[in-house]
């Protein structure tokens, strides 16, 4: 999968990246992003953000002149609540079918038993439940319709294929655009963050297995993609957020190959 010819790059605009006839629209931000694909056939979302998302969202298709039950399908990268909070509430707003790997399923459920240093992660998931539930919001699990299996090309927004690359959560997967405007372009969920004051794979609390887990983002980096768009990010700029994933894992290869000497 070498993406190094990579899509043209898409025109910014506000929020959204335009690709020709179809675009990519930002929503949440600051802390997730989540991600409307949005195309002549119909409307594709990428993670459901926190619980401020089901609203942003419906706001946007209302803004874009289109219908709810056009979002026809919800693509989880993976099943932590930063992901999956907004989630039962779109589904129920639009009937979408919620997509996600067999092994996020828990995940998805908020049933997960966390163990050593991912406890933080149990830590961090029950504080948003319960600060959720101080603005009265209270998490549900979406009824999940499709599973997510490695290799597949999700006919949606012109052929989404996905990646399982697992380590952050035991089902997190990437989905790479195919369709011409925008091929090459991945989504990365969770695999890093990119910020201009740091790039970094997610904290050693935040994932269930550290060692695949820089496995899956060194994978991804060998493919050399020139476009990315993580699920934590500033601009939304998939060129850089790919630059910086390059630097990120020469870094490692570096302490790697360190290690190895010593
Ligand atoms: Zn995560
Ligand atoms: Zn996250």
């Amino acid at each position: 999968m070498n993406n190094a010819e990579g899509p043209r790059p898409g025109r910014r605009a506000g929020r959204e990246l335009v690709y020709g006839e179809v675009r990519v629209v930002r929503l949440g931000g600051g802390l997730v992003s989540a991600h409307l694909l949005v195309d002549r056939e119909g409307l594709t979302l990428i993670d459901a953000g926190l619980w401020g998302v089901a609203r942003e969202l419906r706001r946007v298709v209302a803004g874009l002149g289109r219908r709810p039950e056009e979002l026809r399908n919800i693509v989880l990268t993976h099943g932590h609540l930063d992901h999956v909070g907004g989630v039962a509430e779109i589904q129920a707003w639009s009937g979408a079918r919620v997509w996600v790997h067999a092994a996020d399923r828990e995940h998805v459920a908020q049933r997960v038993t966390y163990a050593g240093a991912a406890r933080g992660c149990g830590v961090l998931e029950a504080a948003g439940r319960i600060t959720g539930w101080f603005g009265g919001w209270r998490y549900r699990a979406p009824e999940i319709g499709g599973e997510l299996l490695d290799g597949d090309t999700l006919p949606f927004w012109g052929g989404l294929r996905v990646w399982h690359l697992p380590g952050h959560t035991p089902g997190h997967c990437a989905l790479v655009a195919e369709r011409a405007e925008a091929c090459g372009l991945v989504f990365s969920g969770d695999l890093f963050a990119s910020y201009a004051w740091s790039t970094h794979a997610p904290p050693r609390f935040l994932s269930r297995d550290v060692a695949q887990a820089k496995g899956s983002l060194l994978k991804l980096a060998e493919t050399r993609p020139v476009a990315v768009l993580p699920s934590h990010y500033d601009r939304m700029e998939p060129a850089l957020h790919a630059r910086r994933l390059a630097g990120l894992a020469a870094q490692a290869n570096q302490k790697n190959a360190r290690s190895t000497v010593q």
